[in-house]
């Protein structure tokens, strides 16, 4: 039995009842094993009423069990019902993006690592397990494997939701120690899965140790990679904001694909994180049949920028193994791009980056508007199309 106080700001599972109703979450089995009243965060009340097994999944869609079964086996399924309750129709931009499909078993192309994140693959020695150090001055420090909604696009699709890949507090120790025997870094990005999975005083204790190692580092950050905005923006209270706040300057990089995102519940969370001084930023990824179309893409990043949130990449997908039904060609994004670009406010433009696969980086892939640079002149077409020259200094 669930009973959902909203407007407490809380809910109460009690989970001496129907087991069914309980998520598979790591967290509500902890819960359940206790067969006890708890009080829960509101939003970890919904997150426990998630779709996440192949016949609740089944029973949504109308897809065969066996076909679900199958994908899931390999490739984990949680849709919460926030989030479930965006879709509109079947196969529309948010069911593609949360929805197990059989294409992902089918489409063989690409790698399980394109970005090559994974300990074998780091150029550096001593690296730990949950730290990817690529660039001199940042590393990415990977502290939850667990999202509240599995994109089936996701970048990291081969390892988020295997309960046995969680982080384990050694490993974030060493991740720690890690950060305060290299000087050199200054930015650190937690990220995941979605660090904000963690509850308030694990997640605090990490930010923490970290703000305190880098206090003595010239312009040095902690950056939070989260898509907890969008997909579950109830995760979003005073309390996780007033917390942020005792450690800035802290960033967060959200992610957002379609405008039905965009909803009264996704900016109130975005605008509560500005409201406590939070920059909030927001990364797309350029998804087939998702967000591959330049007024779509353009109604998102105006309605980013209404709740204050600032645009500043869209991704070309990374050739995944499982997800190269989602790519489009880069023309598409560089049409988008065009599309945007001079057509509403600069604020509204991301850069389109394509990241090199083998840990390459990430590469502008705007499209060019110079014609020309000569000694004398630059010559340049604009948004309109119409050719205009730039005088150089001589
Ligand atoms: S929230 Fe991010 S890490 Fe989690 S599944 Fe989606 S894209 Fe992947």
């Amino acid at each position: 039995m669930l009973i959902s106080l909203s407007d407490l700001g809380t809910s109460i599972i009690n989970l001496m009842g129907n087991s069914d109703e309980i998520s598979e979450t790591q967290e509500a089995k902890v819960y359940c094993d206790k067969s006890v009243m708890i009080l829960l965060p509101e939003w970890k009340g919904i997150l426990g009423r998630s779709l996440s097994g192949p016949r609740a999944i089944s029973d949504f869609t109308g897809l065969k069990e066996r076909e679900i079964t199958e994908v899931c086996k390999r490739y984990p399924a949680l849709i919460n019902p926030y989030y479930l309750s965006l879709v509109k129709e079947k196969n529309d931009p948010i069911y593609k993006q949360c929805i197990p499909s059989k294409e992902e078993l089918s489409d063989d192309f690409g790698q399980e690592d394109p970005l090559h994140e994974d300990p074998e693959h780091q150029k550096r020695l001593g690296v730990p397990s949950l730290v990817t150090h690529r660039y001199p001055d940042r590393i990415l420090f990977r502290v939850s494997n667990q999202c509240a909604m599995y994109c089936r696009f996701c970048t990291r699709k081969r390892k988020v939701g295997d309960v046995n890949k969680q982080p384990t507090w050694k490993e974030i120790l060493q991740a720690l120690d890690y950060i305060r025997a290299h000087e050199e870094i200054r930015d650190v990005l937690l990220s995941g899965g979605d660090p904000l999975m963690l509850n308030d005083v694990l997640l605090e204790k990490i930010i923490k140790e970290v703000h305190f190692i880098l206090r003595n580092r010239k312009n040095s950050i902690i950056r939070i990679g989260t898509r907890m905005p969008c997909v579950l923006p109830q995760r979003i209270t005073p309390e996780l904001c007033a917390m942020f706040k005792r450690y800035h300057p802290l960033y967060i990089n959200t992610h957002f694909n379609h405008p039905n995102e965009i909803t009264p519940e996704s900016r109130r969370a975005c605008e509560m994180l500005a409201d406590h001084g939070i920059p909030v930023g927001s990364q797309s990824v350029l998804l087939k049949g998702v967000n591959d179309d330049p007024e779509v893409m353009k109604e998102l990043m105006q309605g980013l920028v209404s709740m204050r949130v600032r645009p500043y990449y869209i991704y070309q997908a990374d050739p995944v193994k499982g997800t190269n039904h989602f790519r489009t060609r880069v023309e598409k994004g560089q049409e988008i791009y065009r599309a945007i670009r001079g057509h509403t406010s600069g604020l509204c433009v991301p850069t389109y980056v394509i990241d090199a696969p083998d840990g390459g980086g990430k590469v502008p892939a705007i499209p060019s508007y110079i014609q020309e640079i000569t000694y004398e002149k630059v010559v340049m077409r604009n948004f309109e199309g119409n050719l205009h020259e730039y005088p150089q200094i001589k």
